[in-house]
């Protein structure tokens, strides 16, 4: 697909790998339409400290692209609520009247063992990594069928291929994203839009800072850097992160491309080989 002039819809777009991905399809030309929620309520606030003033983010990306030169929007909206969605594409359809390209990006991770893990941080993560996916597919995927044509990508992680110790929630939505992505890929072919999902391995993102390294450095007795450090130097064959620019590459890749549908692709330096 020509990507010149086509409008995209990024979640979680304002910060970390989705601000990536924004950034590298309004380099290729796109319009981007940039989606964030505010704080999260009650007592999931303490499962999820990274995430405050999303919003905030998805205005800085957006005139970042304006300044580039592009069309950008950003948008509030919380993709675990349907009415939220709902609004998201129509904020879209008012502004670009059409969208080519989803790529649901917004995600959290809590991790710890199985035994003891809060119902309330299991309810979260799956609410927003894979029942997000779902409410922003089923509303895009109309429009995209309309069209007759179009690109939906959905960031699983490595984890959704293979799952670690402490992280049963995370993976497994991860891997439930990889299922809906194989699922829909089917669903949208006939109407020539394609479905992929992107793994990515080990990024220095809010993710990874404000909740990872510190639990890892935690188990391990050492600071959340050396923590990042070691686990990039252990599980990475290739001995880097990967980087924001990394995935918004492969982003570019697969929305370019015509004939890629249903996969579910690693861009992480070689943790996972099959
Ligand atoms: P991040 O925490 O820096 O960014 C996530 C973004 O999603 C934030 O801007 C946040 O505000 C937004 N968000 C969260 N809940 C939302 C909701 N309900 N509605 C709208 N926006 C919401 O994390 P990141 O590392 O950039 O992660 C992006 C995606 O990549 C996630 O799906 C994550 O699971 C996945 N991932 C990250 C890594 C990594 O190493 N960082 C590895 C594999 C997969």
């Amino acid at each position: 697909m020509e990507l010149n002039g086509r409008v995209a819809i990024v979640t979680g777009g304002g910060r970390g790998i989705g601000r990536g991905i924004s950034m590298a399809l309004a380099r290729e030309g796109v319009d981007v339409v940039v989606v964030e929620a505010e704080e999260l309520s009650g007592p999931y606030n303490q499962h999820h400290s990274t995430r405050i003033d999303g919003y905030k983010y998805a205005v800085e990306v957006a005139e970042e692209i304006k300044a580039m030169g592009r069309e950008a929007l950003a948008v509030e909206s919380d993709v675990s609520e349907s009415g939220d969605v709902r609004g998201m594409v129509e904020s879209a359809l008012d502004r670009f009247g059409r969208v080519d390209i989803l790529v649901n990006n917004a995600g959290v991770i809590w991790r710890g063992p199985l035994v003891g893990f809060e119902e309330e941080a299991w309810d979260l993560i799956f609410e927003i990594n894979v029942k997000g996916v779902f409410l922003c597919c089923k509303a895009v995927a109309p429009l995209m069928m309309r069209q007759g044509g179009g690109r939906i990508i959905n960031i699983s992680s490595v984890a959704g291929k293979r799952a670690s110790p402490r992280s049963a929630a995370y993976s497994a939505s991860k891997f439930a994203v990889i299922g809906l992505t194989q699922a829909l890929a089917f669903e949208l072919a006939p109407y020539d839009v394609t479905v992929n999902a992107i793994c990515p391995g080990i990024i220095d993102t809010m993710m990874w800072r404000g909740i990872i390294s510190p639990q890892f450095g935690e188990e391990w007795g050492i600071s959340p850097e050396e923590a990042f450090e070691r686990v990039v130097n252990e599980r990475i064959p290739l001995g880097r992160p990967q980087t924001v620019e990394d995935i918004g590459d492969m982003a570019v890749f697969l929305c370019r491309s015509d004939n890629i549908t249903g996969q579910s692709i690693n861009v992480d330096g070689g943790i996972r080989v099959h």
